[in-house]
């Protein structure tokens, strides 16, 4: 294959993938393209439909899935989450870097498929850091930040196992984070701005 791999972002809720990713697409628009997930969580103040996420019902999201509409699909924290074909195709259809944002499980189920991406997982610097860092981004309730807290903890140690990641960045300064994140992609950005994309 010689076009841009896709690029699966993970780690735990609250460790700066959206904060990274949404650097990177200002400063490369027109270079990558996000994979719109599909939810049955609420909507955040701010968040878009169609654009953060399609927010669905349950039972739509478990027709389509029954349907074989998505390629990988997950219950985190209480909620449905899953990457739908159509996402990756939209994106894939402009010729552009599809980068996913999944969890843990995600990541698992999407080295089954074809899709071939590169594997980065962002961490924050401790557990500690984590939950201030949630806390202070003021989206979640009690309940909803114990949930994360307990996944963060199960995913961190697994998050190491050999192989799983192609790359794990732990997120300090967020200018550091975010320049070894470019660095790591800078080959893909070549291809696919060798390739013409707009
Ligand atoms: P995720 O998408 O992984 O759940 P976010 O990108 O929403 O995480 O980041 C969680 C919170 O931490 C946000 O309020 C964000 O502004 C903040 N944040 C992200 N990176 C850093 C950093 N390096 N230093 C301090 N705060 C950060
Ligand atoms: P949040 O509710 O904070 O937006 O996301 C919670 C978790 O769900 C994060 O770990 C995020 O990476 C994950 N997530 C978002 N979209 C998907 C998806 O399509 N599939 C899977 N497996 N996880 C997802």
């Amino acid at each position: 294959m010689s076009g841009p791999r896709p690029v699966v972002l993970s780690g735990p809720s609250g460790a700066g993938k959206s904060t990274l990713l949404k650097k990177l697409l200002q400063e490369y628009g027109s270079v990558f393209g996000f994979s719109v997930s599909h939810t049955t969580r609420d909507p955040r103040p701010g968040e878009e439909n169609g654009k953060d996420y399609f927010f669905v019902t349950r039972e739509v999201m478990q027709r389509d899935i029954a349907a074989g509409d998505f390629i990988e699909h997950a219950e985190f924290s209480g909620n449905l989450y899953g990457t739908s074909k159509a996402a990756v195709r939209a994106v894939q259809a402009m010729n552009r870097i599809c980068v996913l944002d999944v969890d843990l499980q995600g990541v698992r189920n999407i080295k089954k498929t074809d899709l071939w991406p590169l594997y980065i997982c962002v961490q924050a610097p401790s557990l500690e850091v984590l939950e201030q860092r949630l806390r202070a981004r003021n989206t979640e309730t009690e309940e909803s930040l114990a949930k994360r807290l307990t996944a963060a903890k199960a995913d961190t140690e697994s998050s190491k196992e050999p192989g799983l990641f192609d790359l794990i960045i732990v997120n300090d300064n967020l200018d550091k984070a975010y320049s070894t994140l470019k660095e790591a992609l800078s080959e893909e950005i070549k291809k696919a701005q060798g390739t013409g994309c707009s």
